[in-house]
């Protein structure tokens, strides 16, 4: 016994050195993913319930590493976080979805496509930056009210007096927050309502799992009721299949986001999407 123990010991620590390793190696590489230009941006459609219109944009970055391939944001994000280089590497996606997006709206009539941009926890108890992308927004051609930072709702557990604060900053030049994956945290909508957000995303998870499950099928319901009430526009996150869509046509106000209708897009074939279906 004592001595399985200790194999099990040697064999255990072994792999946490891996990890160690791999971690410290991961830290490396990311050092140098912004200078290399590995990351680059994708971007997901949104479109309306009713007819099925383009409605918005949302950037998610990418990075793409000589040897590892192309890496999860799941996976870097959390190091970029802890590194605190999330900051520098935000502040490299606000400016790049700006200047896409601003492309975009020069060639085509998307004035109502709105662009969403993600923004980490970690950024937001920065206190410097509201002042940040009140300066990027500025300086692109892009209306605040076309921009959609999304946030989720740790953030507004841990400091909801500052972050209130900031956001409403943001919010009085016009643009808008949306809260990310709702239903995954435990905050309910009454408290969320402080912060005056205008749009809600349902998490993926109820989407995925409602069409069997009729407990998930009523928190939508009521998600999607009172979202409504509290004035805030609804978006489905993850919606795959026909039958998702028909149960979620119930709700013609709500938008959609998903692989049913697109996958995230790389910038030319997200051009190409709206050569070809401008309408949409
Ligand atoms: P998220 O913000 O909830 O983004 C939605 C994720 O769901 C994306 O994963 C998207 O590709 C995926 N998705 C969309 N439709 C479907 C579908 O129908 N089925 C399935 N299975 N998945 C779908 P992605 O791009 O891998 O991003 C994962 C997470 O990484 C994001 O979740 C977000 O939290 C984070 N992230 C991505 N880009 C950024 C960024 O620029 N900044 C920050 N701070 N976080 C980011
Ligand atoms: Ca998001
Ligand atoms: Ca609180
Ligand atoms: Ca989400």
């Amino acid at each position: 016994i004592k001595r399985n123990h200790r194999r099990s010991y040697q064999f255990y620590s072994l792999m946490m050195r891996e990890a160690a390793y791999e971690k410290l190696s991961m830290e490396n590489d990311l050092k140098l993913a912004l200078a290399n230009h590995e990351f680059y941006l994708v971007y997901q459609p949104q479109v309306s319930m009713q007819g099925y219109q383009l409605s918005g944009l949302e950037a998610l970055i990418r990075w793409q590493h000589p040897s590892r391939g192309l890496v999860s944001p799941k996976h870097f994000i959390p190091v970029l976080e802890e590194m605190g280089l999330i900051e520098e590497v935000g502040l490299w996606v606000v400016r790049e979805a700006l200047k896409q997006y601003q492309i975009w709206l020069a060639a085509y009539p998307i004035q109502h496509v709105s662009i969403s941009i993600n923004l980490s926890a970690v950024q937001l108890r920065n206190p410097k930056l509201t002042d940040m992308l009140q300066k990027e927004v500025k300086a692109s051609n892009v209306l605040c009210k076309q921009v959609i930072f999304e946030v989720t709702e740790s953030v507004m557990v841990d400091e909801d007096v500052r972050i209130r604060k900031e956001l409403n900053t943001l919010q009085e030049n016009g643009c808008h927050f949306a809260l990310d994956d709702y239903g995954t945290g435990y905050s309910n909508l009454a408290y969320i309502d402080q912060f005056n957000l205008s749009e809600l995303k349902i998490d993926q998870a109820f989407i995925q799992k409602m069409q069997n499950h009729a407990t998930d099928r009523l928190i939508i319901h009521h998600t999607i009721e009172m979202a409504k009430a509290l004035g805030m526009k609804v978006v489905a996150e993850g919606v795959e299949m026909a039958s998702q869509m028909a149960l979620l046509s119930a709700y013609p106000e709500i938008f959609i986001q998903g692989y049913y209708f697109d996958r995230p897009l790389s910038a030319e074939q997200m051009t190409q999407r709206l050569e070809t279906r401008a309408d949409l």
